[in-house]
């Protein structure tokens, strides 16, 4: 009961790339940079198990960028003349790359990770891709013309990894949405079908993250326009409660999320965030208990996985260590106090 687990990113050792950032450099390069992304890797696998987490991840330390690590693999895609394009509704300007041609995917884009975390761990193996709304939004398009008919093409693609990720022995595979925070009609209308494509076929535990984003300055500025009840999740929920994704993450602990939300989501698992990654204050294990008793009221106690509310990333590492030891020992004490 309450397994735990962290949305997915986790901070790039000062050695591996520039620190506290969301578009890292890289310090090394070539088979230096390989190796030093396999030891962050292993660094942080070591730490989720020393923290006492149930599921563990690679931490996206061999992707830049949680959707360019993707794109990076795809034929079609001109990385070399990026331009620059709000992206999230215009939240804030990114360096995106183009859309210049049909996609297709080079080979295999996360079979190196994927396989060194799983030779190094007997816990439940996570891995995260984007999903097709989001990368759509963090691409320029010169080429498809079409949203939808573009996130559908790279739906073919993300579950061409997928199952490979799967045969790797991935046991769950989360799909990364924050944009359905967004264009909430577009979710509805294409973009949960869209990620139904990314999970064909698979036989492994789907989920689906869902956020208000990473603790940078943009999002934390959006947060304050959106209000004292954020009912973004309202419109998604009910296509997600009706489509064949097993787990959905969403954000909980310091949002103005209403918790009884939660319930649109009926009998899918909930990955409840309970660490906020806007805020370096290390959470107590009592205050996570609490959001954890929050969410019991509106979700059965066997359906609930305590979570990160999205990716450590552009944190210091020092603090997501402890956010990683509070989720632990918070859901700890959950099972002490809410217990079978
Ligand atoms: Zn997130």
């Amino acid at each position: 009961m309450f397994e735990t687990a962290i949305a997915g990113s986790l901070p790039k050792p000062a050695w591996l790339s520039e620190t506290e950032k969301l578009w890292p450099q890289w310090k090394l390069a070539g088979p230096e940079l390989q190796q030093a992304k396999a030891d962050a890797t292993l660094l942080w696998i070591k730490a989720q198990e020393d923290a006492g987490l149930d599921v563990v991840g690679d931490g996206e330390q061999s992707r830049q960028h949680f959707v360019h690590g993707f794109l990076e693999q795809v034929d079609g895609i001109d990385f070399e003349n990026k331009v620059t394009m709000g992206i999230r509704n215009n939240r804030y300007d990114a360096q995106v790359p183009q859309v210049i041609a049909p996609l297709k995917l080079k080979g295999r884009v996360h079979a190196f990770e994927a396989q060194l975390a799983r030779a190094h761990t007997k816990k439940k193996l996570k891995f995260t891709l984007p999903g097709p709304l989001t990368i759509v939004d963090t691409v320029a398009d010169r080429f498809y013309g079409d949203k939808k008919k573009m996130a559908f093409a790279f739906a073919e693609l993300l579950n061409q990894e997928a199952l490979a990720l799967q045969a790797d022995g991935v046991d769950i595979i989360q799909f990364d949405e924050p944009g359905f925070n967004v264009y909430m009609q577009d979710a509805v209308n294409w973009g949960v079908q869209a990620l139904e494509i990314a999970a064909k076929g698979l036989t492994c535990t789907t989920a689906v993250h869902i956020c208000y984003g990473y603790g940078i300055k943009a999002n934390n500025d959006w947060k304050e326009t959106l209000g004292q009840e954020w009912r973004q999740y309202a419109q998604v929920f009910p296509a997600l409660a009706a489509s064949s994704i097993q787990q959905v993450s969403l954000e909980c602990y310091h949002s103005h999320v209403p918790p009884d939300l939660m319930a649109l989501l009926k009998d899918k698992d909930v990955m409840v965030g309970v660490i906020d990654v806007a805020s370096e204050v290390i959470e107590t294990p009592e205050q996570v208990a609490d959001t954890i008793g929050i969410a019991l009221q509106h979700v059965p106690k066997h359906r609930i996985f305590p979570c990160t509310n999205c990716g450590l990333a552009p944190m210091s590492r020092e603090v997501a260590v402890k956010k990683l030891e509070a989720l632990a020992q918070g859901a700890a004490l959950a099972r002490q106090r809410y217990g079978v």
